[in-house]
């Protein structure tokens, strides 16, 4: 049920290639994140203007007040934390490292004097740094996906770090020719989030919507919409 909008207008940061959770189909942004947050906005009775600029952008918007909240699998961490506020988590995931199809790379430690892709900005690039410490290989920082994913495609880098089902999302629809290796790093719940202690409203309005939204059903339609693996 939809409620009339009179709770505001937010401006919402947002990644620009992050299937299944965000991304340009036909010409309209969709994907988990955007289809909960418009389910949430009709059932709060708010508006939303989605900036998709990317993830280190999305952060930055909302740490300079240009957005008022980011949804963009985003991970709930503890460092975050304490720039953010977030609202109740509505998935988790790792990141994991892709390499080309027919590359013999099989473990971290077989990245040894290579260097990989890692968008800039998140788990999966810390992830990155910290096993291109203990295994000596080298991390190049990118603002979008599309752009890492063609720097493994082009042999530039040896690896890309991603979100395991973004990977996943992207080998099966058939969009990546690319294959995961390595074990996933530390898994992260996702969250909405605003800057600390700036939109309280607007954390409470996401997580009401969010409560309803799996109350009613919608919330399961719309990760069925992505992810339900029998056709
Ligand atoms: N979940 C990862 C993070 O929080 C990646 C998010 C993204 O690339 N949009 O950093």
């Amino acid at each position: 049920t939809d409620t009339p909008v009179t709770n505001g207008k937010f401006t919402i940061a947002t990644d620009t290639t992050f299937a299944p959770f965000v991304f340009k189909q036909d010409g309209e942004y969709v994907g988990i994140d955007l289809d909960l947050l418009k389910a949430i906005a009709a059932n709060q009775g708010f508006e939303v203007e989605l900036k998709p600029i990317g993830f280190d952008g999305a952060l930055n918007a909302v740490k300079s007040g240009q957005a008022d909240g980011i949804t963009a699998g985003m991970g709930i961490t503890d460092e975050r934390k304490q720039t953010f506020d977030y609202a109740d988590p509505y998935f988790e995931s790792a990141p994991v490292m892709a390499v080309k199809p027919d590359s013999d790379i099989e473990t971290y430690a077989d990245l040894k004097g290579q260097s990989v892709a890692a968008k800039t900005g998140t788990t999966g690039y810390d992830y990155a740094e910290e096993l291109a410490k203990k295994h000596g290989f080298t991390v190049n920082g990118f603002g979008d996906s599309a752009d890492m994913y063609n720097d493994v495609t082009n042999g530039n880098s040896a690896a890309a770090f991603e979100d395991e089902p973004v990977l996943k999302y992207g080998i099966k629809v058939g969009n990546l020719d690319l294959k995961i290796a390595g074990e996933p790093g530390e898994s992260t719940e996702y969250g909405f989030a605003t800057l600390k202690g700036k939109n309280p409203e607007l954390i409470k309005m996401y997580n009401d919507g969010l409560k309803e939204a799996k109350e009613s059903g919608a919330y399961q339609q719309i990760i069925d919409r992505y992810l339900k693996t029998e056709q």
